[in-house]
């Protein structure tokens, strides 16, 4: 019921006009069926609130299908899936071998990745790639072009087409592309690292508005307009003077679909998969790690802190378990497949030294498991330790808070995540300090019921309050 109120009032947000949402990767899935290849809807949050604006405006949405090996340049397929309401179209971005190399798994995702959460040494310079990056920015403009008009809300999402805003605007001036970054925008002396830091920034300038998570990515974000571009900043007003129009900057903290995580962790198959953990678990604390494996994401830190905290407790050393998720992400990836490699091994060696009475202390789970399978493991937790070194914003954290149905978690998490600006009654850690990490997790496991209720209320309330649908709305403020 709840659902459908807030898509009722996402109906109204752009009443005559259709929304048209860009990303690098479409929201349906390609699944090779017998019948041929089927689409199936991604989970992520972005999907879940646009997909029914999309459908209440008749929308479309262009993106590349992640290789399904099906040519299907130009294609459209129509989607409908909410109780017949309206459908939308996708539109099919196809990319060459070369293009998916340089363009997303090098300069998407070993150049700007890195050096846009500040992991400056990982980050990849390359001019080939940044010429497949930018000519397969202007493709995927081309494509908008072929197919929006102005009366359309353009969406662009992400570090991927930094350059499309500027290319669209340049080709047709009245076309008024909206941008979202979803990951942090370093400081200026990173991002002056960047041998193509100014034309990334204008790409960004094409937009009616830039939408980042948090204030002070924006603030960076004008530092490098002021210092690069020599443009004119309205800091109060969050707008940038350029000749004959502004561009508007706005902060708006992406969130999830808290009444959805709040009902499934409710059902029956939830409570059901958790008591069954629990019984393989006994009354031993759960401490749970979800993330893609990811360099940002601080597993390996957070393995040697749960290892620090065995070191010193020796009496929880057969009271404990550790549960590390991990998604399999970005496996072409040479970084990705090392960092593996050191998660695997750490986890090893520390199950190695500290099992004992047919207990091992740390289980690892490497796959993408269902939203129910997820939400159970979000209920079993007793404490949730979500430590990236850097995160733009980070939505297991909020995903936990919704469902935790029963109030009695403890939210770990660190400073250097987007959500520890509005989670302030989260136990916030700096990832990198081994020693009080694992201070905290004792602190947690201590913690008084009194206090991880009265914390769990104040993080539900608030997240409850700023989902995913309050989101899509305040960042269209302006507009509807
Ligand atoms: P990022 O966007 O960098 O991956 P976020 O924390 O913002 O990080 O988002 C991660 C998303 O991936 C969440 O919505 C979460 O539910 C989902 N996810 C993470 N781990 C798994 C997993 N093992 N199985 C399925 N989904 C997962």
């Amino acid at each position: 019921m709840e659902v459908r109120n807030r898509l009722g009032e996402l109906r109204d947000l752009f009443p005559s006009r259709r929304l048209v949402v860009v990303s690098n990767r479409l929201p349906y899935n390609p699944h090779r069926t017998p019948e041929g290849v089927r689409y199936v809807k991604g989970s992520g949050g972005l999907v879940t609130a646009l997909d029914p604006i999309l459908q209440l405006s008749n929308g479309l949405w262009i993106g590349w299908d992640g290789g399904t090996g099906t040519p299907m340049k130009g294609r459209r397929i129509t989607v409908s899936e909410v109780d017949g309401e309206g459908s939308y179209q996708l539109r099919f971005v196809d990319l060459t071998e070369k293009e998916v190399s340089h363009y997303y798994y090098s300069f998407s995702n070993r150049t700007l990745w890195p050096l846009f959460h500040n992991f400056i040494g990982m980050s990849r310079f390359n001019t080939a790639h940044w010429k497949t990056f930018f000519k397969t920015n202007a493709y995927f403009a081309g494509t908008i072009l072929e197919e929006t008009n102005p009366s359309d809300v353009i969406w662009v999402q992400d570090y991927h087409l930094s350059l499309v805003p500027n290319f669209i605007r340049y080709q047709n001036p009245d076309l008024k592309p909206y941008f979202f970054l979803h990951t942090p925008f370093p400081p200026y002396d990173t991002f002056r690292l960047l041998p193509w830091c100014k034309p990334v920034l204008e790409g960004f300038l094409g937009s009616e508005k830039i939408g980042f998570h948090l204030k002070g990515y924006a603030d960076n974000f004008l530092d490098c307009v002021e210092k690069i571009s020599n443009l004119h900043v309205n800091r109060e007003w969050g707008l940038i003077e350029l000749t004959g129009r502004q561009v508007k900057v706005g902060v708006h903290p992406i969130s999830i679909d808290y009444d959805t995580f709040h009902d499934i962790a409710l059902t029956k198959r939830v409570v059901k998969r958790a008591q069954k953990h629990r019984g393989r678990i006994g009354d031993r604390i759960v401490i749970l790690g979800v993330d893609r494996l990811d360099y940002t994401k601080g597993i390996k830190e957070r393995l040697l802190a749960v290892e620090r905290f065995l070191e010193r407790h020796s009496k929880y050393r057969n009271r404990i378990l550790f549960i590390q998720v991990a998604v399999p992400s970005r496996t072409r990836v040479d970084e990705y497949r090392a960092m593996k490699k050191e998660v695997d091994e750490t986890i090893g060696r520390i199950n190695g030294r500290f099992t004992g009475e047919g207990w091992a202390p740390i289980q690892y789970i490497y796959r993408s498991l269902s939203r129910e399978e997820l939400v159970s493991y979000y209920r079993l937790a007793d404490i949730a330790l979500i430590t990236p070194g850097r995160d733009g914003m980070n939505l297991i954290a909020k995903e936990y808070v919704a469902s935790q149905v029963d109030q009695n978690g403890v939210l770990i998490l660190s400073e250097f995540a987007g959500a520890a600006e509005e989670l302030t009654d989260a136990l916030l850690v700096n990832p990198y300090d081994i020693e009080t990490v694992s201070d905290i997790i004792y602190k947690a496991i201590r913690m008084p019921l009194e206090e991880k209720r009265a914390r769990m209320e104040s993080m539900q309330a608030l997240v409850k309050e700023r989902d995913i649908y309050y989101w899509v709305r305040n960042f269209f403020e302006e507009i509807s």
